[in-house]
């Protein structure tokens, strides 16, 4: 069960270019996270601590998976991920332990970047949590806390998280030493979806005819996640339709599919 709680990648190959948009949040990954790894001397020279850990906030499907993948995959680190959701454990005691394991494997593994994912799960307001649960929650929360509070910020194991209710975590963990760098993550804006469109329809064949500024127009509203979905959509269209070219309307039809899927039963695209 401990094997499966974690996802590693020895070396995840998703890279900064497979990401739309989000330049400003990716220079910050980089400063925060990569040139401590990779340029530890500057650090060093200037005589400053790198953040300890680094927290992704924002809405769901936005592309802060994919930012500390690359960041591991451009420092050649293992990439460890944890759901803050698996840390949520029943039996007294395996939360924290999973913790541990958590950090351990990571020194095992080194360089490595720990991602804990909807961390959340472990780390909101006492207030906030009604779970029965609540006091294993809290201990597993601490353990997290004492992991990060023993950690050597020069070492080469970095530690990132994500979370989409930011306003709800419990600001122990964001004092210095802990989770002290915070990365807002937002949803595209017209221009990042039309690159975000650009770079899932590299392999495709489309019609002459697309117009990637105005497929962004259309799409508002939509994260880098149902863009992806709606690249495969399309495609799908010119399937049934019989055609090897993908056109407008079956961009345009894949949305009218989306939408529709959103506001149904139908588990949607995630
Ligand atoms: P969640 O909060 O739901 O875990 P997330 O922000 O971590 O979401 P990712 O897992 O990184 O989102 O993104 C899911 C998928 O959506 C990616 O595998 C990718 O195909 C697509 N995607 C999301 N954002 C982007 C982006 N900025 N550029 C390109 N693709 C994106």
């Amino acid at each position: 069960a401990r094997a499966q709680a974690m996802e590693v990648d020895a070396s995840p190959d998703i890279t900064y270019e497979d990401i739309g948009g989000l330049e400003s949040e990716m220079r910050e990954v980089q400063e925060a996270v990569e040139d401590p790894l990779n340029h530890p001397e500057k650090f060093e020279a200037v005589g400053v601590d790198p953040p300890s850990g680094v927290l992704l906030h924002g809405p769901p499907g936005t592309g802060k998976t994919m930012l500390a993948k690359a960041v591991a995959n451009h420092t050649d680190a293992t990439f460890i991920k944890m759901a803050g959701s698996e840390l949520v454990r029943k039996f007294i005691g395996e939360g924290s332990r999973l913790v541990r394991d958590l950090f351990e494997l990571a020194e095992q593994r080194e360089p490595a970047i720990i991602f804990i994912d909807e961390i959340d799960a472990v780390a909101s307001k006492r207030t906030d949590s009604k779970t029965s649960g609540d006091a294993e929650v809290q201990r597993t929360m601490m353990q997290l806390l004492s992991e990060m509070d023993g950690f050597d910020e020069r070492g080469e194991v970095r530690i990132m998280a994500a979370t989409n209710r930011f306003d709800m975590l419990d600001r122990a963990i964001l004092r210095p030493g802990r989770f002290d760098r915070l990365i807002e993550v937002p949803e595209p804006d017209n221009e990042a979806r039309a690159e975000i469109l650009r770079i899932h329809t590299e392999e495709m064949t489309l019609a002459e005819e697309i117009d990637y500024e105005a497929l962004a127009r259309e799409t508002e509203g939509l994260n880098g996640a149902q863009l992806q979905s709606l690249t495969t959509e399309a495609g799908m269209f010119a399937i049934r339709d019989d055609r090897a070219t993908v056109t407008m309307d079956d961009f345009r039809s894949a949305r009218e599919k989306l939408i529709e899927d959103a506001n149904s039963d139908t588990p949607a695209y995630t």
